[in-house]
């Protein structure tokens, strides 16, 4: 069931303007290429690009995810690929949540193999006590603590991503009676 708001709206706005800022100052003399990761980067990754003013190009890599359930499988399968051309051009991978690290250093193996000049890894969110692989996040919006969340992108089975507000999931809760 849904749970507590953990990140409101208002959060969420100012962590992205603050994110937006940061990025705008790294992107001198770059050649961008800002890859959000579907289907859970969608809210994060239209409001951060649609708030950095100077150009860039924008592409999507999806795999697949959890499912159903609130626990990785760790069998990570390219769903879709991106269509940009990446060689000798700085990478921003944009993500929703950073658990295990397990997603992420599959989709930098796979980017890395294209030659880019640079990939730098932005997060919205991060659950640094489930960390398996280290992975250097570059920007990165919050750090939270090991729940589930939804809302703002994120699901549980495919539900919840329209929600204006990060909230906790609850999967073995009932509803009270
Ligand atoms: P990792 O490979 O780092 O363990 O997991 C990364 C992916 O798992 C994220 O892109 C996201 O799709 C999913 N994920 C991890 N934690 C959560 C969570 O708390 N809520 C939701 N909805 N998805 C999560």
């Amino acid at each position: 069931m849904l749970g507590r708001v953990v990140v409101g709206r208002e959060r969420i706005s100012s962590v992205v303007a603050r994110l937006a800022e940061e990025l705008e100052s790294d992107l001198e003399g770059r050649s961008p290429v800002f890859i959000g990761v579907l289907k859970g980067c969608v809210y994060f990754f239209t409001d951060l690009t649609m708030s950095i003013k100077t150009p860039v190009e924008v592409d999507f890599i999806q795999v697949s995810s959890y499912g159903a359930s609130t626990t990785s499988s760790g069998t990570v399968v390219l769903v879709k690929d991106i269509t940009v051309d990446v060689r000798d051009r700085d990478v921003y991978l944009v993500e929703d949540i950073v658990d295990t690290g397990s997603t992420l250093a599959d989709i930098l193996h796979l980017i890395r193999a294209r030659h880019p000049r640079s990939v730098q890894i932005v997060a919205l969110l991060s659950k640094p006590s489930r960390r398996e692989i280290e992975i250097e996040v570059d920007f990165l919006g919050f750090e939270i603590d090991d729940l589930f969340v939804v809302g703002y992108g994120l699901d549980f089975a495919e539900q919840y991503r329209n929600l204006p507000d990060i909230h906790e999931y609850l999967p073995d809760r009932e509803p009270p009676v």
